[in-house]
């Protein structure tokens, strides 16, 4: 016979306060209620500056971070830190689903181009349509003519792929070749998890889509 834990155990019986920091750190993704409350005693032990480090950065990163008005890249200012760098190069264009992709690419350092984040997929079952994504956008940098190849890099996932075909074909009115990630990243897998090797050697043996 196993014993009741019954619904008291795990404590439900915090203070105000911290049972209001449970709840929400209990909502985001991936943590359950356990390592919430975890998180949470976690917090009351470290410093005090420590523990409002964690709630300042959460504040500037709402408050203080926006779209890049040309890649809709996180930046903190009109432009992001990769769109502001002279050092790029600006003849290349690697298109993206989300910034933590860019992330992901940025972290092989295989790719010294610009980015354009279209910020989704096309998912029709869940009721994304191109009008959702920034995939105007990507069409108007691509028309003013400085780019010599766009590099699809959306996920290899049916929607990525659908994504990326839907692209390719508005952008087939303009002369510049379009590529795509060589599949080094498994069908399925996601850029995210990707690690540095892999992302690399998609991006060195990118093919003509
Ligand atoms: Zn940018």
């Amino acid at each position: 016979m196993s014993k009741d834990v019954g619904s008291n155990a795990g404590g439900g019986n915090h203070a105000g306060a911290v049972a209001d920091l449970v709840d929400q750190l209990g909502r985001l993704p991936g943590i359950g209620r356990k390592s919430a409350e975890r998180l949470a005693f976690h917090l009351l032990r470290v410093s005090e500056q420590e523990a409002l480090a964690l709630a300042d950065s959460i504040r500037r990163v709402r408050t203080d971070v926006r779209y890049c008005a040309d890649c809709f890249n996180l930046a903190e200012t009109n432009r992001c830190a990769i769109c502001s760098d002279p050092g790029r190069d600006t003849t290349r264009l690697c298109v993206v689903e989300q910034p933590r992709d860019l992330m992901s690419l940025e972290q092989s350092s295989a790719f010294k181009g610009l980015y354009h984040v279209l910020l989704g997929r096309i998912a029709p079952l869940d009721g994304i349509g191109p009008d959702q994504l920034t995939i105007d956008a990507l069409v108007e940098r691509v028309r003013q003519g400085a780019f010599v190849e766009v590099i699809m890099a959306t996920n290899p996932t049916v929607e990525g792929d659908g994504t990326s075909l839907y692209i390719s074909n508005l952008l087939s009115e303009f002369p510049v070749p379009i590529t795509r990630l060589a599949r080094g990243i498994t069908a399925g897998s996601v850029l995210e998890y990707a690690n540095r090797e892999m992302i690399a050697d998609a991006l060195i043996g990118r093919q003509k889509l």
